[in-house]
């Protein structure tokens, strides 16, 4: 192709200023970067999935309203099946939402600092971003939240809970102020929770018919199913309905509804797996908080932020020279000087603490 052809093929102009996701995928002995599960799925899980998929007939399109996964998930949450979609990963259920209730002409709101895909989904689908801030402790002031609901009136309105990259969760209270916000601003309040495994409640409890409120969930943390590419919504089922339309047909393959069936009958496993990784978040950030010019933030997720007096981004770099990958937010408008660490095995735990309090010294102020 020449050079003439393609300076003539544009892409949208509000596209050309996006960056797209950053986070270097690098192959090191310890990684806990991207806050995925430690922990392979149980064995028993694999060998049933495997003896699963030989059962699929390959010719045929996959179930369009993925009805078999949707019964199974709603059993398993206490919900009907129609107010559950399924998608490839949270990020593409997200998608859909603002595909489906943002758009051109509309706002998103969200409280920096939050997960960038938010915004970043926002303005792929041509969605304003309205940022508003969070406090000092990183949880949503929900009294500015009002102001900035009502000056920008958004039609979707984002709060992570468990929040990444901070670990904050949401007190009930708040989620339950924002839903009155949302609700009078005829607005979409979107909780999601990710990491909603590991926090003290979730939202999901508060999901029926006449809440405009929608939990978005995942398999790839504490399901250890990330490489799948699976995740839900949890909504009214006038929402559900609308979202259907704008899913792509055919979107959420064989294999990704037969994993998803699956893991559910391994509950006690994940349980288990979860209560392991909240008593090493505790061990992690005890032993963060004892290190001089360390500052961990309090978590419900299985990863914490951990602020450092000194040159966070040479920490990094020294980590990662020891075979320890973090995630670098050093430069990150709001977790300046932080890195985030996954919660890992008790192994790669003390692996990561081992690596920190070698290059600590020469970095800490
Ligand atoms: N939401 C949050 C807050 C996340 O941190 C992530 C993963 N980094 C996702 C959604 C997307 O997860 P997935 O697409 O793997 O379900």
């Amino acid at each position: 192709m020449s050079a003439a052809v393609e300076r003539r093929v544009q892409p949208r102009d509000d596209l050309r200023a996006l960056e797209g996701y950053h986070s270097p995928q690098v192959d090191v002995a310890v990684r806990l970067n991207t806050n995925e599960s430690p922990f392979e799925p149980p064995p028993a899980f694999v060998a049933r999935y495997t003896e699963e998929l030989r059962q699929v007939d390959w010719r045929r399109y996959p179930d369009r309203g993925a009805q078999g996964l949707r019964g199974a998930l709603g059993a398993f949450l206490g919900q009907p099946a129609d107010r559950l979609l399924c998608a490839n990963g949270s990020n593409e259920v997200l998608q859909t939402l603002l595909l489906t209730y943002g758009g051109a002409g509309r706002r998103a709101v969200v409280f920096e600092p939050t997960y960038a895909l938010h915004s970043q989904i926002a303005r792929t689908t041509a969605t304003e971003v309205v940022a508003g801030e969070r406090g000092p402790d990183y949880a949503i002031d929900v009294d500015a939240a009002a102001a900035l609901v009502r000056a920008a009136r958004p039609s979707v309105l984002f709060a992570c809970s468990p929040n990444n990259p901070t670990g904050t969760v949401e007190p009930r209270e708040t989620i339950e102020r924002l839903l009155t916000i949302a609700s009078d601003a005829g607005a979409l309040l979107v909780v999601d929770e990710a990491y909603g495994e590991f926090a003290p409640w979730s939202a999901l409890e508060l999901v029926d018919e006449h809440r405009p409120l929608v939990v978005v969930r995942t398999y790839s943390k504490v399901w250890s199913l990330a490489a799948v590419r699976l995740g839900f919504a949890v909504a009214p089922t006038w929402v559900i309905a609308e979202l259907e339309k704008v899913l792509l047909p055919y979107t959420l393959s064989v294999p990704t509804q037969v994993a998803g069936v699956v893991a559910l009958d391994f509950r006690d496993e994940m349980d288990a797996r979860v209560a392991t990784l909240v008593e090493e978040r505790g061990r992690l950030f005890a032993a963060l908080a004892d290190l001089p010019g360390l500052h961990p933030v309090p978590s419900g997720a299985n990863f914490v932020l951990v602020r450092v007096d000194g040159d966070a981004h040479a920490l990094w770099e020294r980590l990662l020279d020891r075979g320890v990958l973090v995630r670098d937010f050093s430069s990150w408008p709001r977790v300046e000087g932080c890195l985030r660490v996954t919660v890992g095995t008790a192994a790669e735990n003390d692996a990561f603490l081992t690596a920190l309090r070698a290059v600590l010294p020469e970095v800490v102020r």
